[in-house]
């Protein structure tokens, strides 16, 4: 496959999120999937998915840190979208190594140990859930922090070989709560409790009225710094292969 980002963009960057999922599920079908953390946005996509193509395989990663209201949520959106989601697990003995050397809260110690953390967590079983699929649905917004103002709605991922789509990239988070409401989604109840951006537990807080979306991950961190390694932007975006 080869195909050039600008292109595609100027052809279905204008597209609103369903229509955009209804192009590519279809053009893609069986080598497209959606990458959920439960997340608001995921949930809303999660919706949008179902409705058009059931089949899509929709997965999530189980870092082994999440909260206990997640695990909730994965259920009922479950039985909500009579689906199964898939769980992808870190590798047992990368854990192992990491946690007996490092300590079970390595992350606190340094950027270095959290991005060793989300790679054992996150990068890798990512990796495994991208086998034999072609391009990823991801529910980045523009909005949600200053790592996020660069993003296209169809990007080359040049880390995994594949294209992603950001289908609601230009929502606002108001849009995103609409929808939920409206269409009575499922949702993470800590999302009530000022938790805005729900990742680990040990790396997640709630944020105070007016801070940044993301202001509650990694909270220790410089915000330029503060992405797990899913959504590293890579400059040579222009040609998908
Ligand atoms: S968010 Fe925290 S606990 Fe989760 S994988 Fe990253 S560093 Fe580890």
């Amino acid at each position: 496959m080869s195909e050039n980002i600008d292109a595609l963009n100027q052809e279905y960057g204008h597209l609103d999120p369903l229509p955009l999922l209804e192009l590519f599920l279809k053009r893609y079908k069986g080598a497209i999937t959606l990458a959920s953390s439960l997340s608001p946005e995921d949930q809303v996509l999660t919706d949008m998915v179902m409705q058009v193509d059931p089949e899509t395989m929709i997965f999530t990663l189980d870092t082994g840190r999440l909260f206990p209201e997640t695990y909730e949520l994965m259920e009922r959106t479950n039985a909500r979208y009579n689906t199964v989601i898939q769980v992808f697990f870190p590798e047992r003995d990368a854990v192992e190594k990491m946690v007996n050397s490092k300590g079970i809260n390595l992350f606190y110690e340094s950027v270095e140990n959290r991005k060793l953390c989300c790679h054992v967590r996150k990068v890798e079983p990512l990796q495994r859930a991208f086998n034999g699929m072609k391009v990823w649905i991801c529910g980045l917004r523009k909005e949600q922090s200053v790592t996020r103002t660069h993003l296209r709605k169809i990007e080359w991922d040049e880390g995994n070989r594949m294209l992603k789509i950001n289908p609601l990239i230009d929502w606002t988070g108001e849009e995103v709560w609409t929808y939920i409401r409206q269409q009575h989604v499922p949702y993470n109840p800590l999302n009530d409790r000022g938790f805005l951006s729900i990742g680990c537990q040990p790396c997640t807080r709630a944020v105070e009225p007016g801070e940044d979306e993301r202001a509650g991950r990694w909270w220790w961190e410089n915000p330029e710094l503060k992405e797990c390694g899913l959504h590293r932007r890579h400059h040579s975006t222009d040609t998908a292969h």
